[in-house]
């Protein structure tokens, strides 16, 4: 059971390192877990310094493909790697919505950061409409299928329609889409989409479902333990 706060563009290294500082003490009890976080770039150091020597490990949002050069903006995963960095987020749908990231892109970062050794989550999910039009085991096979099987991949399936709207999918849609990504690749998935205490007891205890990637809800201190506790009572 993995649970993996996705913290967006929110808190600063010294927000940061007092989250992470409080949070190693809240979760050290808790087995059964594998726990990580995802700060912006320029938080990374901080987290990693906090969180040392601890079972949380600390991951980034995205990474580029390339090592090194020409890349105004971008971060490779030999720069994460020297961080103490232990995995990167690809394919975030807020990366694909709004910063033109295509399934070809996703894959060449899921390939370039496997290879440097970091852990990757791979997120797929189809948009509302899409769901509506019966559409989701085609959107989620055209995103699954760049990706190749790695002991260091695992899938986020979110729903598109359900990140940070408060809307959350059923148990039985969550069910249904995470035994349909399992059976085209055979790694963990994670459920995303507006996952808070409320929510995560029923959602990490559907079948296929192993872990969750939080947003929102990982920004408070207290929400995202109760969703580990949750995690911790579902494992
Ligand atoms: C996310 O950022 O991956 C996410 C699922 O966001 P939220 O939990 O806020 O919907």
């Amino acid at each position: 059971m993995l649970i993996a706060g996705n913290w967006k563009m929110n808190k600063t290294a010294s927000e940061a390192a007092e989250y992470c500082a409080a949070l190693e003490g809240r979760v050290a009890g808790l087995t059964g877990l594998d726990l990580a976080v995802f700060p912006p770039f320029t938080s990374l150091s901080a987290a990693v310094r906090t969180l040392a020597d601890t079972e949380v490990a600390v991951g980034a949002q995205n990474v580029h493909w390339e090592t090194e050069g020409a890349f105004t903006g971008e971060v490779s995963a030999a720069m994460l790697r020297e961080l103490g960095v232990y995995a990167a987020i690809v394919g975030h749908s807020e990366r694909r919505q709004h910063f033109g990231e295509t399934d070809e892109t996703v894959a060449r970062r899921a390939s370039a950061a496997l290879e440097a050794g970091l852990f990757v989550i791979a997120c797929v999910g189809e948009l509302e409409q899409e769901r509506e039009a019966g559409e989701t085991e085609n959107v989620l096979r055209r995103q699954v299928s760049v990706l190749a099987e790695d002991d260091r991949l695992v899938v986020a399936y979110e729903p598109v329609w359900a990140i940070g709207t408060g809307k959350t999918a059923t148990p039985e849609q969550a069910r249904d889409a995470h035994a349909f990504v399992k059976s085209l690749l055979d790694v963990p998935v994670l459920y995303g989409g507006s996952v808070t205490p409320g929510n995560a007891a029923e959602l990490l205890g559907q079948e296929g479902v192993d872990g969750a990637l939080v947003g929102g809800a990982s920004l408070d201190l207290e929400s995202f333990v109760s969703i580990c506790e949750a995690g911790a009572a579902a494992a």
